[in-house]
């Protein structure tokens, strides 16, 4: 896609922001809203024991899998009924944003990173039957525990995605820790590559289970410097 054509549908996805729009409450509701339902599951643990404690790390690998799974074939698929998480990643989001050209120019671009906040409420509505089966079978700790780090992770997500996004001179996009994770969402960002490689945004761990870091071997990726 030409430099133009990718201006077009940016100018085309930013005349349709309503004047409304607020970038920071896009940001802080969902925000403020996750952090509540954190407080309020840890709040509900008691007395935990350590094979429960244990299962949060667990919980937060289960969660890098779907992570993984969701952004391949959900939001790089088109897939019935949820056709569009697929319109606002693939054909708005991955053409705004390529690896050369991956930040947001002001923050009402916020709008084509950030989740939709009925994406954030759906994302949590289907992980608590989790939660529901934890409960039936006597565990509440554990369907308290997988609430707090389910919905620790949706933040974790919508932050460091953002933070990927935000310009690199930026005092969030300079950080050490944003440019070293910045990396592997930029991968992604690549057209040519963004199909096949690299598709856990916060943290690569399911991409290195299932063998899609992209390696300079693997495929052409022009426009970023070589992987050391
Ligand atoms: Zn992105
Ligand atoms: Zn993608």
């Amino acid at each position: 896609m030409t430099q133009d054509a990718r201006s077009e549908i940016r100018a085309d996805l930013m005349s349709r922001v309503p004047r409304w729009y607020s970038p920071w409450l896009h940001l802080l509701a969902p925000g403020i809203v996750g952090l509540a339902i954190i407080a309020f599951a840890v709040s509900r643990v008691h007395d935990p024991r350590g094979w429960e404690l244990a299962l949060v790390p667990l919980f937060f690998l289960a969660s890098n899998a779907i992570e993984w799974h969701a952004h391949r074939d959900l939001l790089h698929r088109r897939t019935w009924p949820l056709e569009e998480l697929y319109v606002r990643h693939t054909p708005q989001h991955h053409a705004v944003f390529v690896a050369e050209d991956m930040f947001i120019r002001e923050w009402r671009e916020m709008k084509l990173v950030l989740l939709p906040a009925w994406g954030v409420l759906a994302i949590l509505v289907a992980g608590s039957p989790v939660a529901v089966l934890f409960v039936l079978v006597g565990a509440p700790n554990v369907a308290a525990l997988w609430v707090a780090t389910m919905t620790s992770y949706v933040l974790m997500y919508e932050w460091l995605h953002l933070a990927y996004h935000l310009p690199a001179d930026g005092p969030i996009g300079r950080l050490r820790v944003t440019r070293w994770l910045r990396r592997h969402h930029q991968r992604h960002h690549s057209p040519q590559l963004m199909q096949k490689w690299n598709f856990n945004v916060t943290i690569p761990v399911w991409d290195h289970v299932r063998g899609t870091v992209w390696h300079a071997a693997d495929a052409p990726a022009p426009a970023m410097p070589r992987r050391a």
